[in-house]
């Protein structure tokens, strides 16, 4: 497809600027730049068409079936984005007196109360922009806990196997080494690894409940347990909170600190690149690390301090306050029924998939599942060539995004799938049979699955080349 600057001509355009009505000024000529910048020139109807194109050759939840494992591309209701368009909430600035926006500290205060009553927290901060950041975050405030108590040998993070990647990566960045814990068969923590692994150098365990490989460890507070009697403090990487959100708390499992995913689990719409939000809550030990500003209320008045012993800032004034006030929309929208409900729907959608595929397609481990499950491909690839990225690929054909690829690590051929629980039975069967259908295919015709996706605007790109040497700026002839 053309890009905007191929489809430019001179002269033309989409925009008729009134006449000046304010007196000309002069200025030093020696300012102006040397050439007119390349802008675009098109005509209105044609840059429509441009964006609808781009927009066709993409999918999205809007589009159907979204299943990417880990990411809850669930379903966004609109009622969040006519909140969050409010003019009160679009247009303010920053650093407005506080007295003119009392309704958006308003908004950052409800929230930070009720997200701290669903994680079982007792403060939050919503400065960090995306669940990487979140964590980055949490581990600074454990780094600040255990210096303010000057116990400086503490320079290890302990981290499962099954991890997402952003975990062993935010522990690096805050300065920590890691140390790997190995699953035990059914997909938990192995206990006597963690026995073995923690220790007087141990600063804190990060982990995710479910996992990455959907599955529950119910030794959860056996292991937050032996963590705690090491001397270290726990981390819940609650970007999966979608599957136990108002049934289980992380602060009821031993957990001392969260970070969620406000654009999963609480339904802004994500993929594109932002904004998210990534709020990190803890328990009252590590309340007075947390970034400033905070949001405070006396007498109905609220009002922004810094806490005691602040790590400073994370990210500039509030974080992303809009995606602040879609999560407070949802969450008031459904309400204390309404939250349980979904996660209970996610998990059910979850295990009525993998019932169907169940006999067909090998899981990574047998029986319940939470909010996804993961399939290896492995003996399929072995026996008729055709791999976890032919499957996924295929599934581009038929409307539905592919699951998460070859992720967790320690699953080989693994696909992930994560139906969330804002799809309809109708959704989920017809899923299962283009799943069925292309295990069919590739047993019949292993050759063509190895050329999918056969239907889509783009087919196969060179994934390493557009990873490694992106060409993100368009080279003009002048
Ligand atoms: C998505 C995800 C993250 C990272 O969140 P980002 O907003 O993409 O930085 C971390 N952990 C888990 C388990 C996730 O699913």
């Amino acid at each position: 497809m053309k890009l905007l600057f191929e489809r430019s001509r001179s002269g033309r355009g989409s925009t008729l600027l009134p006449a000046c009505d304010v007196p000309a000024v002069s200025y030093d000529q020696g300012l102006l730049r040397a050439k007119t910048p390349h802008l675009p020139e098109i005509a209105e109807v044609d840059l429509g068409r441009h964006y609808t194109e781009l927009a066709k050759q993409t999918h999205g939840v809007n589009d159907g079936f979204y299943p990417l494992g880990s990411c809850t591309m669930k379903y966004n209701p609109r009622v969040n984005e006519e909140a969050a368009a409010q003019p009160g909430f679009t247009q303010l600035h920053p650093l407005q007196p506080l007295e003119t926006v009392q309704g958006a500290l308003e908004v950052l205060y409800t929230a930070e109360k009720l997200l701290c009553e669903i994680t079982g927290m007792d403060g939050m901060s919503f400065q960090p922009a995306a669940g990487a950041h979140g964590e980055y975050t949490g581990l600074l405030l454990i780094r600040k806990y255990h210096q303010s108590r000057g116990d400086s040998a503490r320079t290890k993070i302990l981290v499962p196997d099954a991890a997402h990647g952003t975990n062993p990566a935010s522990a690096t960045m805050a300065g920590f080494d890691v140390v790997s814990i190995p699953s035990n068969p059914q997909g938990g923590v192995d206990l006597e690894a963690l026995r073995k692994a923690a220790g007087p150098d141990t600063a804190g365990l990060m982990l995710t409940n479910p996992n990455t490989l959907g599955l529950f460890d119910a030794n959860i507070l056996e292991i937050t347990q032996i963590v705690h009697d090491a001397g270290g403090l726990c981390y819940y990487d609650g970007a999966n909170l979608n599957a136990v959100m108002g049934q289980v708390r992380p602060g009821d499992m031993g957990f001392d600190c969260v970070h969620l995913n406000l654009h999963k689990t609480f339904s802004t719409p994500h993929g594109g690149g932002g904004p998210g939000s990534g709020p990190v809550g803890c328990k009252a030990l590590l309340e007075p690390f947390l970034p400033t500003p905070r949001v405070k209320e006396e007498n109905g008045a609220y009002s922004l301090y810094t806490p005691a012993q602040t790590m400073g800032q994370v990210r500039s004034f509030y974080g992303n306050f809009l995606v602040v006030v879609k999560a407070l929309t949802y969450i008031l929208t459904l309400g204390k029924q309404g939250i349980p409900a979904a996660s209970a729907g996610a998990v059910l959608n979850a295990n009525y998939l993998m019932k169907q595929l169940l006999g067909h397609y090998d899981m990574s481990h047998e029986g319940l599942c939470m909010h996804e499950f993961v399939m290896t491909l492995q003996g399929l690839a072995h026996d008729t060539g055709v791999t976890a990225m032919d499957v996924a690929k295929r599934l581009l054909d038929f409307g539905i995004h592919p699951p998460t690829m070859y992720f967790p690590l320690i699953v080989h051929e693994a696909l992930m799938v994560e139906p969330t629980e804002t799809e309809s039975p109708e959704t989920l069967d017809q899923a299962a049979q283009v799943f069925l259908d292309i295990l069919a295919e590739a047993k019949s015709d292993p050759e063509s699955l190895h050329h999918a996706p056969l239907h889509c605007p783009v087919g196969r790109p060179d994934e390493v080349t557009a990873a490694r040497s992106p060409i993100l700026r368009y080279t003009f002839d002048d």
